[in-house]
């Protein structure tokens, strides 16, 4: 029987693994950190008892992904909490942007803007359950769905701020920007809608949850489907080489394509491996957990009942601090997602001390300290936050990159989001997942790119399983 290596189980790895064990294909994970779980890993980061995400937060892609489904991962102890509010996005003067699941809803809380949203991500929310297979493939394929996929796809080949033109009123513009911006992209390129449409649809079809416990539950869940299927698990494990590994056994990376070539660089073709040398990195991200006591006092009340806030003001000022980002300068003001995963999954608090989740956008590679700005920022929309804060860790992109090679300077995302490598990441080739004979990559450097979802993983494994029947 065939035995598969797969270097590093963050969600793709272990996705990858579970697919292939469910198969019958004998599996050995290695993972170099002491735990399974790459950007799905929870801890008390803070000393005060709480549950911190690490890395991902809110799952609106975990909880729609095909392969997370199809592993049943329920019945391994997965349970998804949902927000009263998926996102809250605050203007100065104590207005917001809302976003709930229920489109009706925000429609209505958007006034003149609500019929624009409505006209913009109802169909393809409608859709979504059909086109969810589509968005989670390499862009390049005969889809499914060809009417429902392009009725999503042409706004996504959009730059936000042409997008962002249907909407008269500040706050359905900076919502609808917020989202766009998890792309790390400066808002004016060419698809940098992209993320925000594939969000805001699967947010209006499924919701932005939490896994209850922290996001660490869905690597448990995952690790415990490829246990159960007779699949082996070495956490502790860096593997510095290809080599180390037992030779003429199919080996995948979840790994960022500079990590392939370092490791297995000497077995990969010239062109795959200029290939994956030419692969760009985009921002990087900074990030403060904090324990605050009672919670921010937004001045908004729907941020107060929201998962997910953006924290930048408005549309404009989001547009800058982007480019700002983008060009390697760090904005006096950047852009922050904050996360209160405790509204949804109470168990994380201690008492009335809660863990408070939040990054900016910096700029790849920065060295300087950008807390500061961060805690202002979201002063500005929480006056008296400061106050209420016992307790504080934060990691910076040298930090990132230390925790997890795959944050290379510092981006947490894989990849810049670029029209190229939105559309053939990590290159061009019919196969993104197959390296060479042997090898394959399955991270978020391939389709359908970063977030927790495990669709690489799970792509990536049917490519191995064709090969080992063919
Ligand atoms: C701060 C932050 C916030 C985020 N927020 C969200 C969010 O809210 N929602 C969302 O969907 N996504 C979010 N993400 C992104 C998401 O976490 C990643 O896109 C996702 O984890 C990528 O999964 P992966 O399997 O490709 O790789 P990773 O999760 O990066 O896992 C790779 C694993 O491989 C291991 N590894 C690497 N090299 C080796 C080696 N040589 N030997 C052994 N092991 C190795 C690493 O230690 C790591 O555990 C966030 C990420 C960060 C950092």
């Amino acid at each position: 029987m065939a035995h598969v290596h797969i270097v590093g189980s963050g969600p793709n790895g272990l996705a990858c693994a579970a697919v292939l064990a469910r198969a019958g294909v004998e599996v050995t994970v290695y993972e170099a950190a002491s735990t399974v779980g790459g950007g799905t890993r929870s801890m008390d980061l803070t000393g005060k008892g709480l549950i911190h995400d690490v890395c991902s937060a809110s799952q609106p892609m975990a909880v729609a992904s095909p392969v997370f489904l199809e592993l049943d991962l329920e019945d391994h102890g997965l349970r998804w909490c949902y927000p009263e509010v998926d996102l809250a996005h605050p203007l100065d003067g104590s207005r917001a942007g809302v976003m709930v699941r229920d489109l009706e809803e925000t429609v209505a809380g958007l006034g003149e803007d609500g019929k624009a949203w409505a006209a913009l991500f109802g169909p393809p929310a409608r859709a979504f359950p059909r086109l969810n297979r589509d968005i989670n493939r390499p862009i390049i394929h005969f889809p499914s769905h060809p009417i429902s996929l392009a009725r999503f796809g042409l706004p996504s080949l959009t730059a936000a701020t042409t997008l962002a033109k249907g909407f008269k009123g500040g706050a359905a513009k900076a919502l609808f920007g917020g989202v766009a911006a998890h792309s790390f992209s400066p808002l004016t390129r060419l698809m940098s809608s992209a993320i925000g449409m594939a969000l805001i649809t699967a947010g209006h079809a499924q919701g932005w949850p939490v896994a209850r416990g922290g996001s660490q539950s869905i690597a448990d869940a995952l690790a415990s489907v490829i246990t159960g299927a007779g699949g082996k698990i070495e956490t502790g494990r860096l593997v510095r080489s290809i080599d180390e590994l037992p030779a003429g056994e199919p080996v995948v990376f979840d790994t960022s394509p500079a990590g392939v070539v370092g490791l297995a660089g000497h077995r990969l073709p010239e062109g795959v491996r200029n290939a994956y040398q030419r692969y760009q990195y985009g921002p990087a991200a900074f990030k403060l957990d904090l324990a605050v006591e009672g919670g921010i006092p937004w001045l908004n009340e729907a941020c107060r009942r929201a998962g997910t806030v953006h924290v930048i003001g408005s549309f404009e000022e989001l547009v800058h601090a982007e480019s700002e980002t983008n060009f390697g300068r760090m904005p006096e003001r950047p852009f922050l997602l904050v996360g209160q995963q405790y509204l949804a999954d109470p168990s994380r608090s201690n008492g009335e001390i809660h863990p408070v989740w939040a990054y900016a956008h910096v700029p790849n590679g920065f060295t300087g300290d950008a807390s500061e700005a961060m805690l202002a920022q979201i002063e500005r929309f929480a006056p008296g936050f400061r106050e209420r804060i016992v307790a504080r860790a934060e990691m910076d992109p040298s930090g990132f990159s230390a925790y997890n090679a795959n944050y290379v300077g510092g981006d947490i995302v894989a990849g810049a989001n670029t029209p190229r490598q939105l559309i053939a990441r990590p290159r061009l080739a019919l196969d993104p997942y197959k390296a060479a004979d042997g090898i394959w990559i399955c991270s978020a450097a391939t389709p359908p790119g970063g977030g927790v979802h495990g669709m690489g993983g799970a792509n990536a494994a049917r490519s191995i399983l064709r090969s080992l029947s063919g």
